[in-house]
């Protein structure tokens, strides 16, 4: 087999075509299309409404087995089976995948974009700024913060009198509220519209947030991995008169801001968000909001170009939707919902389409089937509305021989020969993983297609007994494909599975009722899907559990703060653990995003930089003005 060259050589040897000509191709029209230089585009929501009676296309979801060192190629898969339908079986093929945050490609290397010849591109654009999403989140997110600090800050060195004639001035000698006061003032049941009219009781009650600064959850935000941010004391300027504060740093993507982009469905439902989004209790045990404090407008206007999907190609051509790029943790880890919406239209059908016309969306869930899997029906199609028509498992060999009980890796060091040289024994213990996978998938209703992402190590004998062992498993089809290597072509016969297998409709369910208790729906996914006892709540997520239900969000769908390395709460159990209960420390809420986050550990929402970070490769080739040394 020919050497394949590095990632960003591939990439760099191959010219893009005209983002507007992509577009062409897909049926937009022009002015749905807002470029970003040659190579990029929003595209206008608008289409939404043109296409909205096209039947949707084929959706599909692309998951993987448990995450290991080794890497399994989710992305890779994507983008090399989208190539496969799109370029090669002649079908309207879109990859949605999300923006990858910009610490980590400093930090430790490894691209977002896909791999070998799979990949999309421009991948240092798509890497790096895009359109400026996370930027917008960014600035967001830490308005809110600032706005947060100021208003505390002011109802601490002012009396009520004072703070409620500066946040309801006069104007020629007339007070008028501002818009978002009104909803404020329905909150607190004051039915009243002249701001004369307050009494002094009520005067303090709506001047005064009275937050708790025990229970804020608002941090700020950056897309820089710094752990020397992660806790930070701010106040420390004389003019803020001590009153200084503990708090501290998320990674931009962590920011809730990101997972309402992701979760949303338009712009009004996005505005709506983020107004809802609680930053804290007050004194008096309400939740505090981003409306609350007057910014959630603000907040919608800095986000509002976020909301159009971005356009982009692959290495073959065909199109990509680069869409949001929520933490896979702390929140749900999927591209979004408007960009898989858009994509199902341009990849739908009119009334009297041959079955031959119709097109495939593949979208890319985060982590292991059991976080990205789970998280993408029970949160995003919950919100959407939408119904896949299956799912694709990716496996590797040498991440299911971990599985099996291969030895750990150590990072810079050869590969142990366990990964390099056939062993089938461990593989087939391994891919009890993969197969509890694919039951779990069949616990939704869905369609299960094993890709078996192929290694030029790997022996025939290897791919073999993973699709036996799939097949055996409950899988609908299970296909080697070379994608990596090859590109399309090599994914040929997966694109072929795909096909088959998505004729028909699929009895898609959730795995748990909205209506039923927040700890029942954590017990439902711990047992369900990680093969847990049960759980056991500590003091704290029972008291949360209460607040939250009392405030009204005992209704909202869980997103688990889970290790993606095992099944259960330990990522050092790999295979598939049994015999356990999760521990349930503390439990989160997303109000804006619309989800309750369980956290099962320490969970780190700011990334940092080690020794050697990838910065040290990066760099501009001063005769091309080319980014060189990006993986
Ligand atoms: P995931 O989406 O599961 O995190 P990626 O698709 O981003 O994984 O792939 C991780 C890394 O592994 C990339 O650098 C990619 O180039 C590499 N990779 C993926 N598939 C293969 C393969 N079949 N052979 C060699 N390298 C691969």
């Amino acid at each position: 087999q020919e050497k394949v060259p590095s990632d960003i050589e591939i990439a760099m040897a191959q010219t893009p075509k005209p983002i507007t000509q992509l577009a062409y191709e897909i049926g937009l029209r022009p002015s749905e299309v807002e470029s970003y230089g040659m190579y990029k585009a929003k595209v206008e929501l608008s289409v939404l409404d043109r296409l909205a009676h096209r039947k949707d296309g084929k959706y599909i979801l692309v998951s993987g087995i448990t995450p290991t060192p080794l890497g399994e190629g989710k992305s890779t898969t994507t983008i090399g089976l989208a190539q496969a339908l799109g370029a090669h079986l002649g079908r309207p093929a879109f990859a949605n995948v999300r923006q990858p945050s910009q610490g980590p490609t400093f930090g430790i290397k490894g691209g977002a974009a896909g791999g070998g010849y799979s990949q999309v591109i421009p991948m240092d654009e798509f890497n790096l700024h895009l359109t400026g999403d996370i930027h917008a989140v960014t600035a967001a997110n830490n308005l809110l913060a600032a706005a947060l600090d100021a208003r505390m800050f002011h109802e601490a060195t002012q009396s009520d009198k004072a703070l409620y004639s500066r946040l309801v001035p006069a104007k020629k000698g007339k007070r008028v509220f501002a818009p978002l006061m009104f909803k404020r003032l329905k909150k607190l049941g004051i039915d009243k519209t002249n701001p004369d009219d307050l009494t002094p009781e009520e005067i303090t009650r709506f001047a005064r947030l009275d937050v708790d600064p025990a229970t804020i959850t608002w941090n700020r935000v950056l897309d820089v991995n710094d752990r020397f941010l992660r806790r930070i004391v701010v106040g420390k300027g004389a003019a803020e008169k001590g009153h200084e504060r503990e708090t501290g740093f998320d990674i931009a993507v962590a920011s809730e801001c990101m997972a309402v982009l992701a979760l949303t469905t338009g712009l009004a439902d996005m505005r709506e968000r983020l107004g809802n989004m609680v930053v804290a209790t007050s004194k008096q045990g309400d939740p505090i909001t981003a409306d609350d404090i007057g910014v959630g407008g603000a907040l919608a206007v800095l986000m509002k170009d976020t909301i159009k999907p971005n356009l982009m190609q692959t290495l073959e051509g065909t199109p990509v939707f680069v869409h949001a790029g929520p933490f896979a943790n702390i929140a749900h880890g999927n591209s979004s919902i408007i960009a898989d919406r858009v994509a199902l239209k341009l990849a739908g059908t009119e009334e009297g389409d041959s079955s031959d016309r119709v097109g495939y969306v593949l979208t890319e869930g985060g982590f292991g089937a059991d976080m990205g899997m789970e998280k993408f029906c029970n949160i995003k199609c919950r919100v959407s509305g939408l119904v896949p028509d299956a799912v694709i498992i990716v496996a590797t060999t040498r991440a299911l021989k971990m599985h099996g009980g291969g030895p750990e890796v150590t990072p810079g060091k050869a590969l142990h020969e366990t990964y390099t040289k056939e062993n089938l024994s461990t593989l087939e213990a391994g891919c009890k993983n993969l197969i509890k996978h694919i039951e779990n998938s069949r616990k939704f209703g869905l369609k299960v297609i094993v890709a078996i992402n192929q290694f030029s190590s790997d022996t025939p004998a290897e791919l073999e007994l993973v699709r036996t062992q799939s097949l055996a498993g409950g899988a609908d089809a299970a296909v080697v494909s070379n994608h990596w290597a090859e590109g399309g072509p090599g994914a040929l016969a997966l694109a072929k599975a795909v096909v088959a297998i998505c004729e028909g409709t699929t009895p898609f369910k959730f795995l748990y009722d909205l209506n039923i208790p927040i700890a029942d729906k954590i017990s439902a996914i711990c047992k369900e899907i990680y093969g847990a006892d049960g759980i056991e709540l500590s003091e704290t997520a029972a008291k949360q559990i209460e607040t939250y239900t009392r405030q009204g969000f005992s209704g909202l769908p869980i997103c688990m703060a889970k290790t993606q390395y095992s099944f259960s709460h330990d990522a050092k159990l790999r295979g598939v653990p049994t015999g356990f209960t999760v521990p349930i420390r503390e439990i989160r809420l997303s109000a804006g995003a619309g989800f309750l986050y369980p956290l099962l550990g320490d969970m780190q929402t700011m990334p940092g930089l080690g020794t050697r970070p990838g910065f040290w490769e990066v760099g501009l080739d001063p005769e091309t003005g080319r980014v060189v040394g990006l993986f």
